[in-house]
């Protein structure tokens, strides 16, 4: 029989994080004030963030101690398994090995809670006593609910519209966290009116809502910071948990991935996972592939621009280089809103300038039929997201069933779909769209990109 579960004890669970920044061939851009349009320094960010994410948004040291109080946290549910999918390899009748990295196990349902006990931990020793932040499909929502629940703060989440009234049951559990949760476009904010206004009826996004939160964060000092769960380098490298349990956990299981697999949205479960075997690549150059999945309907590396843009809509967040289809693009109401975004971290969209990685499109009714498949042959419902990465997986395990290969292919799944059942039930009972690459909006809002020289 085969070994299906590759399991490591707490104390084998990693004590750091990587930084990739330390191997990084050419440093990262600068980030860009949105008002002076120039370089950002760590004061213009102290509004935001406490100093010790601040510093480690720009650390070069490869290893960054993880403190115990968050590695104490991370045990209710760390390390994650590493299993393989020995059921779908024979339903697929692949000789393939394909093997998944499983992050639903967190108590959110994510890989998410990485990132946010950690940001709930370094705030809370700087004394702040709120976080804002926003959330879209309400997986980041939920995980920041919990970590300042633990941490002993409260979390102000503006979530949505779409999402506040298509998954109710998040809301709910953010609340049950203790967070208060409102619906994006609201009325707290300058933001949220003046989009209010201009269009009563409007369902929001991601990039309002990041506006609306910064906003509320900027106005509430200095009691309130605020939080984002994707994007930024800090985030990613707290997500590198993922990766470095993987590594190990492959020697556990006595192979060497050929391919890995994730999906983007922002970069972070993707960073988290790949950042430790991109390091490798680089210093040791390894020829694994390595390949990002994004949707149809935002494709941002494969479509974008490699460009200055504004992380909100509002145009409150710092500027970052990165692959972005224009801060004013508003992506289509796909099932995978957490990968509705305008850009892309500057770690990865740097990673893929310079061939680290690849990345591939995908559109939604493949994806979906990729999560029924998955969950058919292994019990697990995959969140609309991690599909995404499930597809490309399959589609690299059907390649070698014809070619014969025996590769090892190696996927992250992101988080469970216990909360999505909307988008499988839209996928069974109704017709999805399938979004192809949205060109015209996409000039229209590249043509909007800031003014840089940096
Ligand atoms: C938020 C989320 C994503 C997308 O965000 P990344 O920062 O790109 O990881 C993917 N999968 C799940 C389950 C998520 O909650």
């Amino acid at each position: 029989m085969d070994q299906i579960k590759f399991l490591l004890d707490e104390n084998e669970m990693p004590k750091v994080w990587y930084n990739i920044q330390a191997d990084l061939p050419q440093p990262l851009p600068p980030v860009i004030h949105p008002g002076t349009g120039k370089p950002i320094g760590p004061q213009d960010l102290a509004v935001l963030f406490p100093m010790e994410l601040i510093k480690q948004e720009v650390s070069q040291e490869r290893y960054i101690d993880i403190p115990e109080p968050i590695q104490q946290i991370y045990r209710q549910y760390r390390p994650s398994p590493l299993m393989r999918a020995c059921r779908l390899e024979q339903v697929l009748g692949t000789p393939a090995q394909i093997y998944f990295k499983y992050e639903g196990v967190s108590p959110v349902g994510s890989h998410k809670l990485n990132t946010s006990l950690a940001q709930a931990f370094y705030n809370k020793q700087e004394g702040t006593k709120r976080i804002a932040t926003e959330t879209g499909a309400g997986q980041w929502g939920t995980a920041l609910a919990y970590a300042c629940n633990v941490f002993g703060m409260e979390c102000k989440v503006y979530m949505v519209k779409v999402s506040y009234e298509q998954k109710p049951y998040r809301r709910v559990m953010m609340e049950t966290y203790g967070a208060s949760v409102v619906a994006s476009p609201s009325v707290d904010t300058n933001a949220g009116r003046q989009a209010l206004e201009q269009d009563p009826g409007s369902t929001g996004s991601l990039g309002l809502a990041i506006s609306e939160a910064v906003e509320d964060a900027a106005t509430h000092q200095p009691t309130t910071k605020y939080s984002l769960g994707s994007v930024l380098n800090h985030v990613l490298m707290h997500q590198t948990v993922i990766g470095l349990e993987t590594q190990k956990q492959l020697e556990k299981a006595g192979v060497e991935p050929d391919v890995l697999i994730a999906c983007v949205g922002g970069g972070s479960n993707f960073g988290g996972f790949a950042l430790p075997f991109i390091g490798e690549k680089i210093t040791k150059k390894k020829k694994t592939r390595i390949v990002a999945v994004e949707p149809t309907a935002a494709p941002s590396l494969t479509q974008g621009v490699y460009a200055f843009d504004y992380g909100d809509t509002a145009h409150l967040a710092p500027i970052v280089k990165m692959h972005t289809l224009g801060a004013s693009f508003m992506p289509a109401s796909i099932h995978a809103g957490g990968l509705r975004y305008h850009g892309m971290a500057p770690l990865i969209s740097a990673l893929y300038d310079q061939g680290f990685i690849e990345a591939v499109a995908v559109p939604q009714n493949p994806v979906f039929a990729a999560g029924v498949e998955f969950a058919r042959a292994e019990g697990i419902v995959p969140a609309p997201e991690s599909s995404h990465a499930i597809r490309v997986a399959l589609d690299e395990a059907l390649r070698c069933k014809e070619s014969g290969e025996k590769k090892v292919i190696v996927f992250n799944l992101s988080g469970h779909g216990h909360f999505d059942m909307g988008g499988y039930d839209a996928y069974f009972h109704s017709k999805l769209p399938d979004y192809e690459y949205p060109q015209q909006a996409v000039q229209e809002a590249v043509a909007q990109l800031p003014k840089v020289d940096a």
